[in-house]
């Protein structure tokens, strides 16, 4: 027999209002170009610098190893994107890595799309109960630092700080357009990678769950789409393998590297990239 879903009420209206609220950015007398600029800074800076290199490719995988105030000054970044601290973060998607696309999956794909892309947000999940013990269970490493633990504790208060520093800046477009547009087509991005690069694109690595590379989604965060490479080598800071698979992340971390803030880089060998290959 099928039981009802329990949404999650806290989250659940956060993410309304966030859409909601990012409709102000159709009002004319909220729209400047300095807004715009802000929200694709902050864009990258959250998304591209905190997300992709310091959340998913350092902290979660340890596909390299950041200057330690770099790595703080990352995930300050990224916990600016209001997708949970770094813990529950990278727990929850050590939790996707650990079982793709089955059972106890936070957004397997074998539920639907809609799951997978924000479902899995909206509503209460028996098989993932998003609390505190699990997270705590999945980041030993991270709960070891209080840097993390405070991150953790203070993202949403940190958001509003930074809320009120827009407003003080640039006014409300500054707002508007730097937490509501940018927070929203944000989580769309990153929510695509547990959608669309589930479902649509090639597969060129012969993995036991549905993740594919798809250019758009790889286009659209930075290097995040070629998703069947990640999950073929999780612990590779070099997602996009092929020539045409263009990875601004991992451009991004080569930079670093020459800059002498990145080491201990993680790339599979040719020989395991061949083993690998899908029949
Ligand atoms: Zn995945
Ligand atoms: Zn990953």
């Amino acid at each position: 027999m099928k039981t009802r879903m329990k949404v999650a009420w806290p989250t659940a209206i956060w993410l309304v209002g966030i859409h909601v609220l990012a409709l102000l950015a159709f009002v004319p007398h909220f729209f400047s170009w300095s807004g715009v600029a802000v929200a694709a800074a902050l864009y990258f800076a959250s998304g591209i610098l905190g997300v992709n290199v310091c959340f998913h490719r350092t902290l979660t995988h340890r596909g390299l190893v950041l200057a330690k105030p770099l790595e703080y000054a990352l995930a300050f970044c990224g916990s600016l994107t209001v997708q949970g601290g770094p813990i529950s973060w990278v727990a929850t998607h050590r939790v996707h890595h650990a079982k793709s696309d089955r059972p106890g999956d936070p957004h397997g794909v074998d539920k639907g799309l809609f799951w997978a892309h924000m479902g899995w947000m909206l509503f209460v999940d028996p098989d993932f109960p998003k609390d505190e013990k699990i997270f705590a269970r999945y980041t030993p490493d991270l709960q070891a630092q209080p840097y993390y633990l405070f991150l953790e504790r203070y993202f949403m208060p940190l958001q509003l700080v930074l809320a009120v520093a827009l407003y003080a800046l640039g006014g409300w477009s500054w707002v508007i357009w730097g937490i509501f547009v940018r927070l929203l087509v944000t989580y769309h991005i990153t929510w695509s990678v547990n959608s669309a690069a589930h479902a649509w694109g090639y597969r060129t690595y012969a993995t036991k769950d549905q993740s594919t590379n798809n250019w758009w989604v790889a286009l659209l965060t930075a290097g995040e789409g070629w998703h069947n490479n990640h999950h073929a080598f999780p612990t590779s800071a070099r997602h996009g393998l092929r020539r045409r698979e263009f990875d601004l992340t991992w451009v991004i971390i080569r930079s670093l590297k020459l800059l002498g803030l990145a080491k201990e880089i993680v790339v599979p060998t040719q020989s395991q990239r061949e083993r690998h290959l899908a029949a």
